[in-house]
């Protein structure tokens, strides 16, 4: 059975099937054949059973006040009544049928046909109806209704079957009157299927067309022949469908701006640093006789552009995997505190460097499922900014903490904060506040974009408050255990 749905299935049938024009046509051709077979079954059927039906009961009332005559007639002993056989005539007259008088010997006493008279007829209708119980057949071969009804004298209330009345009639009137309305309704349901048949091929290619339309236009924008939003207002149907498409479009536009605003903002930084170094080689190689501690000079600011070159690249390529898919991920339990101990380690000297005093708060120990180094890239770029960004013996503090679900690093300093209209803008690659303070301090603007791209791919939080002049805290929100969808 399974074997046999995946043959139908991988068939050319199915295939036809799997379109939507072809299943509204044949929902449609269904919706007017349900209705011709009702019609013809329920209606034309039950008109034959009816009408035979009426037919029998008809005759068999005419055919019991004829027994009840022939008793009172007694006829079965003498047939020479005339009024019991002019009713007899007019009753076969009437039904173009025949009747059969046969008395308790089984011998035919009359018939209305004059052939059979004198006759024994023996069956087992007739023994039946002895018996007591009438019977009628309709055989639609013969197109006749067979009625046996019996005849019974009544003495002292009791009632005795003396004979069986035995009559056929035909059904020829009702049959072709039958015939008549079956051949119109044929007629009728042929003309009714070339219309359902023409109507289905018509509403099916006509009701799908706006998703014909709508495939075009996005054909259309496909194969880069236009960038206009596409709008099939037929249906409610198509027009969600455009205006999905159109929304996912303007995406599209929005990531292809941002990717080009990337791409001229990576030339324009990587191109600064060398800028400055072939001016400064260039004015070495047109001097003659450069003093060995210009040359030095020269040479140490080439050396600092090639660190600057250095460090855009690298940060470049933390950047690019930052934006990777979560697979990339490199998820393990560990513990927190000994990371941001760690990291702290680290970057000690350069806080001492610069008279910034670091300062470690752990409020609980800590486990969670974290990329240890995309977390520890993501904290430390906070922390070199809050170094960075520092005043002349100022402070960086960094809180740990968590509850049942999340852990939170909370990174302030006492350094010169960011101004509120910059606040949106820190987290765009190559963003800087002071450009020229940032450069000179060794900034590359991607710092803060990285740490983002961290936080989010561990399904995190990442918040910033910051007042001039009097410091700033980034606020890290991240789940204990990795949510991997
Ligand atoms: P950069 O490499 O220039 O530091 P970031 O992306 O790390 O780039 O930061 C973007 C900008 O945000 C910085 O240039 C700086 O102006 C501002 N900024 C970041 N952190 C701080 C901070 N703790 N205090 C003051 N300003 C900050």
């Amino acid at each position: 059975m399974v074997r046999l749905w995946e043959k139908l299935k991988r068939g050319k049938f199915y295939k036809s099937f799997r379109s939507l024009r072809i299943r509204v046509f044949c929902l449609i051709i269904l919706t007017g054949i349900i209705p011709c077979i009702v019609l013809h079954f329920g209606i034309l059927e039950r008109y034959l059973n009816n009408a035979v039906a009426v037919r029998t009961s008809e005759v068999q009332t005419q055919v019991r006040i004829i027994a009840d005559h022939l008793i009172t007639y007694n006829y079965l002993l003498d047939s020479s009544s005339d009024i019991v056989n002019a009713e007899l005539s007019q009753l076969s007259n009437l039904y173009d049928g025949r009747v059969l008088i046969i008395d308790s010997n089984m011998k035919i006493i009359k018939d209305t046909y004059a052939v059979s008279e004198g006759k024994t007829i023996i069956s087992e209708d007739i023994i039946k109806c002895f018996k007591g119980g009438g019977a009628s057949n309709h055989l639609q071969e013969t197109r006749y209704i067979e009625i046996i009804v019996p005849i019974e004298e009544k003495i002292d209330d009791k009632a005795r079957i003396v004979g069986v009345m035995l009559t056929s009639v035909s059904t020829d009137s009702i049959l072709s009157s039958y015939e008549y309305i079956k051949n119109r309704a044929l007629l009728l349901e042929i003309l009714a299927m070339v219309v359902i048949f023409g109507i289905a091929f018509f509403m099916s290619r006509k009701m799908l067309k706006p998703f014909e339309k709508i495939t075009d236009a996005i054909n259309e924008v496909k194969n880069g022949f236009t960038d206009e939003e596409i709008s099939v207002t037929d249906y409610k149907e198509t027009e969600q469908i455009g205006d999905a498409f159109n929304q996912m479009l303007g995406r599209m536009k929005v990531l292809d701006d941002s990717r080009q605003e990337f791409v001229s903002n990576v030339s324009h930084e990587l191109k600064t640093p060398l800028a400055s170094m072939k001016v400064l080689a260039d004015s070495l190689i047109t001097q003659e006789d450069v003093p060995a501690e210009l040359y030095r000079e020269f040479m140490t600011d080439i050396a600092e552009e090639i660190d600057r070159e250095n460090k855009i690249i690298t940060d470049l390529l933390s950047l690019v995997k930052m934006t990777r898919t979560s697979a990339d991920m490199n998820v393990e339990t560990m513990d927190i505190n000994s990371i941001l101990e760690l990291m702290l380690k680290r970057l000690g000297p350069i806080a001492t460097k610069a008279n910034v005093k670091l300062i470690f708060e752990s409020r609980r120990p800590v486990n969670a499922e974290v990329d240890e180094v995309k977390l520890t890239l993501a904290l430390s770029n906070l922390v070199e900014n809050a170094i960075k960004y520092n005043i002349e013996g100022g402070w960086v503090k960094v809180v740990l903490d968590a509850d049942h679900q999340y852990f939170f690093v909370d990174v302030s300093d006492s350094g010169i904060g960011i101004p509120q209209e910059a606040i949106v803008h820190i987290y765009e690659r190559f963003y800087r506040v002071d450009k020229s303070h940032s450069k000179e301090i060794g900034g590359t603007g991607l710092g803060l974009a990285i740490t983002r791209n961290a936080v989010l791919m561990h399904r995190g939080s990442i918040t910033v408050q910051s007042e001039e002049g009097k410091g700033t805290t980034f606020k890290v929100k991240i789940p204990l255990t990795y949510i991997s969808q």
